[in-house]
Formats: C-alpha cells, structure tokens, sequence
C-alpha cells in the first residue's frame, strides 16, 4: 500500500527568523500526523539551518533543484551528493518554474531526475501541461512526453524509488485549483502510462497533485483514488495552512 506524502515547496521565500518559526511549528505539529508523511524543500542557503530544526523529527528536507551533473567546473549547481550531506531526502525536478523561467528541456530534466536518483535522493518529478495545451487539448500528450524522457533515460524501474507531481502550469500560484476530477484523469492517465511498462512500479507509485492546494481544498482533492498527497507552494509559507493540508491527507481513507 502506497503511503502518502506532502511536500512543501518554498521556492524563493523565507528568511532566517521566518524559516525558524515556520520550521519550529511544523516540528511542534508533526507528530500528531497520522498516515502521512509531511516535508519541505527549502532554499539550498537554509538547508542547514533546516537540517538543525529538524534532524531527529518525522519531518523530511529537501532541495527544490539539483544539478545533473558531478563535482566539477559547474558554477552555481549544487550536487545530489552536497543535499545528501544537509540531509536531504527529496529533490524536486523539473519544476515548471524551472522549465518555464530557466529554460530546463525534458532532456535536462530527466538528467537531473537520473543524478538525483543515483546520488542517494528521492527525486520529486513535476510534470503537467500549460493553459494553452490544455486548451488545445494536448494534456495526455505533454505529460506523457514529460514521463517518457525520464523513463528513457532512467528506466522505469527509477520510476519505483520516485514520486511524481502532477501541477498543471495554469494552477501554479493562481488561485486556481484543478478539480479533483481534473487532477484524478491526470493522475490515472500518470499511472496508466507506468503500469504500461511496470504494474508494480504503478501501483507502489506516489503522486502528488499540485497547483493552488490550501486547506480548504485539499480533502476533495486526497480523497481521489489516485492523488496520493501533495506539493504545496503559497500555502506551505504558513504553519497553521500546511499542516492542515497534511492532516487532511493523511485522514482520509479511499
Ligand atoms: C508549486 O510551486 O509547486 C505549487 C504547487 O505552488 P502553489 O501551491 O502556490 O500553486
């Protein structure tokens, strides 16, 4: 049986002061978590200062990037293996904001998800489709172009030391959430496309949905059959919002 997982996404915010009391709640709330796993993916610079907070909690880290590369003449990426030392367990790949805004190619992508993976971290795979291709109708296209890269390059059996995050591009940071009926035919259409090469891989398989979750959304959301938790952008900035978004995750039964 897949556990479930909710995964706080910082992206270019927090300061020392504010990351201690968000930090500092989340570790007070976490053990009355039930059923779920509850992290966050912090900006590299507070990555120690994360690793101090939260070391010996039930609370994970990660990093929101990682360089596809090793240790070498590489300025400004940051290896799986320097994560691994702040005691990261997850790494985010192939963000839309990291596609979008940094130029990152399902080629580039898929290299970062394969270094991640084969330098000890559990990368957190963000797939999903742009307001246009989904207009156009193209979804099941992008995100099955998205996957294959990755299973091209890594194998599907890679797929089954991963999580997968489906965050339509037009949901991210705009109020605008998928219905859970929207996300749940992405999510089948997810594990579909991996059951086709590994059933197992597919069934073990977590897949978070992402793009606007907050606490009053986020139950509707869990209690699809194939939505296995979530990544949370805006409303992981806010103790009180995003351990209410794990509570209902890990409450609800399918
Ligand atoms: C994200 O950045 O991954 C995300 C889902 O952001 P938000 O929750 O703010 O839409």
């Amino acid at each position: 049986m897949r556990g479930r997982l909710v995964a706080g996404n910082w992206k270019s915010n927090g300061n020392l002061a504010s990351n201690q009391r968000l930090l500092e709640q989340v570790r007070a709330e976490a053990p009355r978590l039930r059923g779920v796993e509850c992290a966050v993916c912090v900006p590299y610079p507070y990555l120690f200062q994360t690793q101090q907070l939260l070391a010996g909690t039930a609370v994970a880290w990660g990093g929101q990037d990682v360089s596809q590369f090793g240790v070498g003449a590489y300025t400004g990426a940051v290896t799986a293996a320097m994560l691994l030392e702040f005691g990261c367990r997850y790494a985010i790949v192939g963000h839309s904001e990291r596609r979008g805004i940094f130029g990152e190619s399902d080629a580039v992508v898929a290299a970062k998800f394969d270094a991640a993976l084969t330098g000890g971290l559990t990368p957190i795979l963000c797939v999903g489709e742009t307001l246009q291709e989904r207009e156009a109708g193209v979804t099941e296209t992008v995100v099955g172009r998205q996957l294959d890269a990755v299973i091209g390059k890594a194998g599907i059996a890679a797929l089954g030391k991963a999580v997968v995050a489906y965050e339509p591009v037009w949901a991210i940071g705009t109020g605008k959430t998928a219905t859970p009926e929207q996300a749940q035919a992405v999510h089948a259409f997810i594990r579909g496309r991996i059951a086709a090469g590994d059933a197992a891989v597919a069934a073990e398989l977590r897949i978070l949905y992402g793009g606007s979750v907050k606490a009053a959304n986020a139950a509707q959301l869990f209690a699809m059959r194939d939505i296995d938790g979530g990544l949370i952008g805006g409303a992981s900035l806010a103790a009180e919002e995003f351990m209410a978004i794990c509570r209902a995750a890990g409450t609800v039964t399918v």
